[in-house]
């Protein structure tokens, strides 16, 4: 029957589609953590659309398992097969091509597996901004961050994936294939389809094109790095810069002290900007698409109101792009410096932003009195109220038995979030990783919600099949 099935697929999608090899499979089963390891039956790239659905027709028939795959940098195990060796990945990378940019309507057409760095760069290319960014930009792929909902650094002015789309296309579990490939502002035609699939993390259905909203192209882009009096000196900063700016603050990124040293330890070419030292720092930055805009001006004014006030007691803004990126390189070199500290157990949490401050302030203290040693490094978008709480481990501690106790100390942090209405997965998804997690804190009535929307698309559970819920 597996035979079967597998020469019936690759009648469809051709022998450069179907992998079955041990090796050649290997990348795709491994995730970027090491956290899950699955077989699978086989992976699956089809180049079209039609091609996606009569492989999915093709598994429904057979009852074959199908995890939908972009470019494999999710971090909850979202795309990673389970262990029975029975399921399919569905990964559409072969589906790369523009299909369409239009300048005047502020919109482009993408196939799935257009890589987002790529989109970027199209964008700009015709004058236009296309803004979701983040570290993994140049392998993350369009669908997955549309499926993984993904936020990154620009949230805070350009919103996240959800509020990028405009419209998709989607396979659904039966194979039926829904063209929602609209390029509408407004549609108010009843229930909103394609916002159940943004953030879906390919639960019901198989994302295969999409209608991003682009924005005019920034020509006047500040960057600056400040020391901040203290930890809720970022809050009346955030307050200021955007009181004084108006939409222009773009990014707003937290970073402990301690994220800076092990960066600076660890990642090529890091280097701290400052002469002294300082326990919190934020890198800020301002844009506009105004040519009278005069963000350097303004920024200098800020950044003066905010020393007369304490609330910045040191800052560098960056001369050039070069020194644009060398302070960005602080912010995107954690979590590399962090893996070469050792392990490190992470949470992904957003609070509402007021409540920033206090969320570290208590989940601090009770990881460290939790595990002696243990090493904060909560930095990420404050902007947005969503911090990446992740815990280094003590020093000289056996990296395996500290790993061990991901599941105790997610509880003691995640406690503290839901106690102040925060969120246990701000932009990273559910997944594998958090199934337990959502299923311990989200309110019954919502998961039962979110049960029948599943059961709804796929009733016999074959997309995805055990991530979410
Ligand atoms: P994959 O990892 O392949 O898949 C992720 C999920 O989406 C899986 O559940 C998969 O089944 C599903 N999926 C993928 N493609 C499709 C499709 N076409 N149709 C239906 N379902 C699909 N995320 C953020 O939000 N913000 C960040 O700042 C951020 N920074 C990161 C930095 C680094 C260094 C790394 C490694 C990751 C980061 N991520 C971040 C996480 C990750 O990059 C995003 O979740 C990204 O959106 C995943 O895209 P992908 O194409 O790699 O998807």
């Amino acid at each position: 029957m597996t035979q079967d099935i597998l020469a019936r697929i690759a009648a469809v999608v051709g022998p450069q589609g179907l992998l079955t090899g041990a090796s050649e499979m290997a990348p795709y089963l491994e995730e970027q953590r090491g956290l899950f390891h699955g077989k699978a039956l086989a992976v699956v790239r089809p180049g079209s659309t039609e091609e996606v659905a009569a492989v999915v027709r093709l598994c429904a028939e057979q009852g074959i398992g199908i995890v939908p795959q972009g470019g494999n940098t999710g971090l909850c195990g979202g795309a990673s097969p389970d262990t029975t060796g029975s399921e399919i990945i569905l990964n559409v990378s072969r589906m790369n091509k523009i299909r369409a940019i239009d300048p005047v309507n502020f919109t482009m057409t993408v196939e799935a597996g257009v890589i987002l760095q790529t989109v970027q760069d199209t964008a700009s290319d015709a004058d236009c901004l296309y803004p979701l960014s983040f570290g993994a930009e140049g392998s993350a792929q369009i669908g997955g961050t549309i499926a993984t909902n993904a936020g990154g650094a620009g949230v805070l002015r350009y919103g996240n994936a959800r509020d990028l789309v405009m419209g998709l296309e989607v396979v659904l579990p039966d194979g039926r294939i829904w063209d929602g490939l609209r390029t509408l502002r407004k549609d108010n035609t009843g229930y909103d389809l394609k916002h159940l699939f943004i953030g879906s993390e390919g639960s019901l259905g198989i994302i295969t094109a999409a209608v991003l909203k682009l924005f005019p192209k920034p020509t006047d882009i500040q960057t600056a790095f400040c020391a901040l009096g203290s930890l809720d000196a970022a809050l009346a900063l955030l307050s200021r810069a955007r009181a004084a700016t108006g939409d222009s603050v773009t990014t707003f990124e937290l970073i402990p002290r301690i994220g800076l040293e092990i960066a600076v330890k660890h990642v090529h070419g890091v280097t701290d900007p400052l002469a002294e030292r300082h326990d919190w720092y934020v890198l800020m930055e301002l844009s506009s698409s105004r040519a009278d805009a005069n963000l350097q001006e303004s920024l200098e004014t800020l950044l003066g109101d905010a020393m007369e006030e304490g609330e910045v007691v040191d800052a560098v803004i960056a001369s050039s792009s070069e020194r644009q990126q060398a302070l960005w390189r602080i912010r995107e070199g954690i979590p590399e410096a962090q893996k070469r500290e050792g392990g490190s157990i992470k949470h992904d949490v957003s609070v509402p932003i007021s409540a920033v401050p206090e969320f570290i302030r208590q989940a601090s203290l009770a990881v460290e009195a939790a595990i002696p040693g243990i090493r904060p490094v909560p930095f990420g978008h404050v902007g947005d109220g969503n911090i990446h709480f992740n815990l280094s481990q003590p020093i000289g501690a056996d990296k395996q038995a500290y790993i061990g106790e991901w599941a105790r100390m997610n509880r003691i942090v995640h406690d503290i979030v839901v106690g102040i209405q925060g969120s246990i997965s701000a932009e990273h998804g559910i997944g594998q990783l958090k199934k337990n997690e959502l299923a311990h804190y989200k309110a019954p009535l919502e998961l039962d919600l979110m049960k029948r929307i599943k059961a709804a698309f796929d009733p016999r559970g074959l997309m995805n099949p055990g991530k979410i819920v």
